[in-house]
């Protein structure tokens, strides 16, 4: 692949920003590719109904060509035009598009199996970020846009994560500052009897619950979520350094993370910790500060899922070979959470009754 220059463009303010809008969506046109901000995390984008713009994105990403890319609309008319909405998918777009969620649609003739992984349905989002839209307006087609991260690490949810991983590949990033939710949107298929959550979000099982009453069933432990596996295939959302998710009650935790801290150290180990902010200030005497990442205030979940990936970013260059995250309780937005922390921990969970 032949080397770009990637250029950085903030955008402060979209009025003030519309010759570089112009430009993004000519490039995308083009068939070209560019990293743009959403309210869940940055997006790696191509025209979505160009199968070799698409096929940039697999490119770029070092990503399986068999993993389906998500369709991102401005508006109803660009739904309608890649897809057929069922009954289902109204109620999910009437109460939470535009936002952090994604329905699973069969797909129409316009939407080339490059971007479905061969299947006839469609993931679509409306999203709710400004810059987005704009993008997606400017453009004239919707656009299809998997997370702006080599394929196996973590999501980027700042500009900087997104060069960090995209430089050289890409000519173009839309700098929108952080995003606000965090992590990735709420899929919900909608083809079937009852709607079924794919993967967790901000929109969680209870708000969708609301508008569509009987959800089918969590999957009880899909293959890459089977907690004390060892050496999982799937890899996903993962730091530099091996990483342990530490799931213990309160009471236990810092003494949980004394003994993991100690126990590496005595192993030549250099730990770095991923915790709250009540749980950082008790370590601080045992963890150096430039160890600790703090993704927010204990039981402040909307807090730790903005800073998660950030949070395991930073060890990227923090001198830290092994990595311990404090977990939280799997409900309501919880659920994304651990989603995500237990495919970056490949499974690694050290319980503590
Ligand atoms: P990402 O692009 O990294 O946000 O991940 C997109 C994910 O959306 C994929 O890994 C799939 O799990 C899911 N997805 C997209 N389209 C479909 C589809 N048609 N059917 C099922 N899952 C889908
Ligand atoms: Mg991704």
């Amino acid at each position: 692949m032949k080397k770009l220059r990637t250029r950085i463009e903030k955008i402060s303010n979209i009025k003030s920003a519309s010759a570089i809008f112009d430009e993004a969506g000519a490039i995308i046109r083009e068939g070209s590719l560019v990293a743009f901000p959403t309210e869940t995390v940055y997006g790696l984008g191509a025209n979505g109904l160009d199968a070799d713009a698409c096929a940039k994105i697999y490119e770029a990403k070092g990503r399986p060509s068999d993993n389906p890319l998500i369709l991102h609309v401005a508006d109803r008319a660009m739904i309608d035009r890649a897809a057929t909405v069922t009954e289902m998918a109204e109620r999910v777009l009437a109460a939470f598009a535009p936002g952090p969620v994604t329905v699973i649609l069969p797909k129409r003739d316009e939407v080339p199996p490059r971007v479905t992984g061969g299947l006839s349905t469609v993931g679509i989002r409306m999203p709710d970020s400004d810059i987005a839209r704009a993008l997606i307006r400017a453009a004239g087609v919707p656009i299809a846009a998997p997370s702006a991260n080599r394929s196996g690490r973590p999501s980027p949810t700042t500009a900087a994560a997104v060069f960090a991983d995209m430089e050289g590949k890409i000519p173009l990033i839309l700098d929108g500052g952080s995003c606000r939710f965090g992590v990735e949107s709420t899929i919900v298929d909608c083809t079937g009897e009852r709607a079924e959550i794919l993967r967790p979000g901000a929109i969680t099982r209870e708000m969708l619950a609301e508008v569509l009453g009987e959800l089918a069933p969590p999957p009880i432990l899909r293959e890459e979520e089977a907690p004390r596996a060892p050496g999982m295939k799937y890899t996903h959302y993962a730091p530099l350094a091996p990483l342990t998710l530490i799931d213990a009650p309160r009471e236990k935790l810092y003494d949980a993370f004394c003994v993991a801290v100690r126990e590496a150290a005595e192993n030549g180990k250099r730990p770095g910790v991923i915790v709250s902010r009540e749980l950082a200030e008790a370590l601080s005497a045992l963890v150096p500060s430039k160890r600790i990442a703090v993704y927010g205030d204990a039981g402040d979940l909307s807090a730790m899922a903005a800073n998660l990936y950030e949070s395991l970013r930073y060890f990227d260059d923090a001198d830290a070979d092994v990595l311990f995250a404090e977990t939280v309780e799997e409900a309501g937005l919880g659920v994304a959470i651990m989603n995500r922390l237990k495919k970056a921990a490949g499974g690694r969970i050290r319980f503590i009754d």
